[in-house]
């Protein structure tokens, strides 16, 4: 057991639990990283599921690689992932080791093989070099989750630089190109890829006009490739979540201000964590989702979408 601020660490996803009290002594207060932040640094720590995952042989012997997969809700879904019986590559940036090497140990414990292989998304040729270093590395690749982002608030468009714009794009809508399209002739008959959109697709937030554009972008790739790899066996969804406890959150992804308040607005009046997403990403990764395809599925507390 560690530090974390929970009210109820023996919750696992199949305990019967009113959703509207969960985590409910989870009070963040007002705290800024730079980016990429750590979750190491986070307060309170975000549940990656951690102590609560508990697996049941869903993605055994499946091959998979995570980008963003040090922190956050890639970090669950790796832990998820390891512990559904899957082989795992992580992706991320340099400066996010710690998170990622806690994140490797734990998922390690599932008894899978994690290997590390860190970079820059905005990086065409890492994007390639990482699917091909990811088949070495587990022998082939049959699920890839397109889950790195960048998220930076400007309140005003006129100052929103080109750089910025450029590089929320390139690491959210490029390297999700790059890395599906590199991965596609590794892909057998019954691999699955998931891309995560965001509740920003459908209801913008004015001062994340380059950010809420990508993950509209998404939720299109999605559906116009899973059109095309359907037939060849391979299914393309998307999970898009609402306001989740992150540490892209404290780096820019909100003024500070409104961090109190984040994620009270939803119908369960709170904010999700990262362990509440994670589930999502195994069901579309698994073939229980088999008849699953050009799907966005909405983990957003209620938040209604499309
Ligand atoms: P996070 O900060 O824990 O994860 C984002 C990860 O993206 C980082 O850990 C980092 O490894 C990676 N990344 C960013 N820039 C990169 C770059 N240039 N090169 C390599 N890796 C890079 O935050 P998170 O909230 O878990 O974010 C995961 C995904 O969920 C993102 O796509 C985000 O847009 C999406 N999302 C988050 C929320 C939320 O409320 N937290 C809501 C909707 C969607
Ligand atoms: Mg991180």
């Amino acid at each position: 057991m560690n530090d974390r601020t929970r009210n109820d660490r023996t919750r696992d996803q199949y305990a019967f639990s009113d959703p509207s009290k969960l985590y409910a002594e989870f009070d963040p207060a007002q705290q800024h990283q730079s980016e990429p932040g750590l979750d190491a640094k986070l307060t309170p720590k975000p549940d990656l599921g951690e102590d609560t995952y508990r697996g049941s042989g869903r993605l055994q012997g499946r091959r998979a690689l995570v980008t963003g997969a040090d922190s956050g809700i890639g970090a669950a879904t790796v832990i998820a992932f390891a512990r559904e019986g899957a082989d795992v590559v992580m992706s991320y940036l340099p400066d996010e080791e710690p998170d990622a090497q806690s994140v490797a140990a734990v998922a390690q414990d599932a008894g899978v093989r994690v290997f590390t292989i860190p970079g820059d998304l905005r990086d065409h040729d890492y994007c390639r070099e990482l699917v091909d270093r990811a088949v070495d590395a587990l022998g082939g690749l049959d699920l890839v989750v397109n889950n790195g982002g960048k998220q930076v608030y400007v309140e005003n468009i006129t100052h929103l630089s080109d750089e910025q714009f450029d590089d929320t794009f390139k690491t959210n809508v490029y390297a999700m190109f790059w890395i599906t399209k590199a991965a596609i002739p590794h892909l057998p008959p019954g691999s699955t890829i998931i891309n995560t959109t965001s509740i920003q697709a459908y209801e913008p937030s004015p001062i994340l006009v380059d950010y809420a554009s990508t993950k509209a972008t998404i939720n299109t790739f999605t559906k116009a490739v899973a059109q095309q790899l359907a037939p060849k066996g391979i299914r393309v969804n998307a999970v898009a979540p609402g306001p989740v406890w992150t540490v892209l959150q404290v780096t820019d992804g909100q003024p500070p201000e409104k961090l109190d308040r984040f994620g009270e607005n939803t119908p369960l009046g709170r904010m999700g964590q990262p362990a509440e997403l994670a589930p999502a990403f195994v069901f579309l990764a698994s073939a229980e989702s088999s008849y699953v395809v050009g799907e966005t599925l909405s983990v957003t507390g209620g938040k209604p979408t499309p």
